[in-house]
C-alpha cells in the first residue's frame, strides 16, 4: 500500500518565513469561459519540495539537472523525534548498508496551518558521515536542514560538498521507522532552484 507522505498545499499552508504564500485561484472558469482554468502562485520551497544546489550556490545543479533514479528507491525512515539537533552519534549505528536514500522523522505532530520555528535540524558533519556510508537524498520532515536564523547554511553546503541532495517538509506523522520503497519527483523547471515533489512510499516486506 503506498502512502503518501506530501503536505497539501492550500491557501492556509505554512511558508518559510518572508515567502510568498501558497495561492491556488482560476483565471478562467466552466461559466462563462468553458473550462475552470487554475494558476498557482507559490515559492518553491512550500510544502514537500527538493531543493537543488543552485538553491544555495551560484554554480550548482538546477533542479531539471537533478539525476531522477535518486528520487525513485529504497529509503532508511529513522525516528529523531527526542533531539534537537541530528547529530553523527545518532546516525552511527543505524543498518545504512546499500542504502542512498534516508529520511528524518522529527515531528510527532505537524502543523499545517502556521509555520513552526523551532525544528529539528541536521549538523554538517552528520551530513558528511552519511554520505561516507553511500547516502545520496536527506529528507526531513522539517522545513530545513538548517535553522531558520541560521544564514550561513552550513547543512546545506555539507550536502552540496557531498553530493547529497534534500528533501523538505515531508509529512511523516503517521508513518513508522522502517525500510520503503520511494517515489518523489520533482518537476523540469528549466534552472529551477527547487521543486515541490508529491512523495509517497511503500513499505518494504
Ligand atoms: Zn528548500
Amino acid at each position: 500500500m503506498w502512502i503518501d507522505i506530501t503536505m497539501p498545499l492550500h491557501k492556509n499552508m505554512p511558508v518559510w518565513p518572508g515567502d510568498a504564500p501558497f495561492d491556488y485561484r482560476l483565471a478562467a472558469e466552466l461559466e462563462p469561459d468553458g473550462a475552470n482554468v487554475g494558476e498557482v502562485m507559490m515559492s518553491l520551497h512550500t510544502g514537500t519540495h527538493v531543493d537543488a544546489p543552485y538553491h544555495y550556490d551560484d554554480f550548482g545543479k538546477s533542479i531539471d539537472a537533478l539525476p531522477l533514479d535518486l528520487f525513485m528507491g529504497a529509503v532508511l525512515l529513522v525516528e529523531m523525534t527526542s533531539v534537537e539537533q541530528i547529530q553523527k552519534e545518532h546516525v552511527e549505528m543505524l543498518p545504512l548498508q546499500g542504502i542512498e536514500r534516508i529520511f528524518f522523522k522529527t515531528k510527532k505532530e505537524h502543523d499545517l496551518y502556521r509555520f513552526a520555528p523551532s525544528y529539528t535540524t541536521v549538523h554538517p558533519e552528520t551530513v558528511t558521515f552519511l554520505a561516507a556510508q553511500g547516502i545520496k537524498v536527506l529528507g526531513t520532515d522539517a522545513p530545513s536542514v538548517d535553522a531558520v536564523e541560521d544564514v550561513a547554511l552550513q547543512a546545506h553546503h555539507a550536502c552540496n560538498e557531498e553530493g547529497v541532495y534534500i528533501i523538505e517538509n515531508l509529512y511523516l506523522k503517521d508513518v513508522e521507522a522502517g525500510l520503503y520503497e520511494f517515489i518523489g519527483l520533482p518537476l523540469a523547471i528549466q534552472g529551477g532552484d527547487a521543486s515541490p515533489i508529491r512523495a509517497i512510499i511503500r513499505k518494504v516486506e
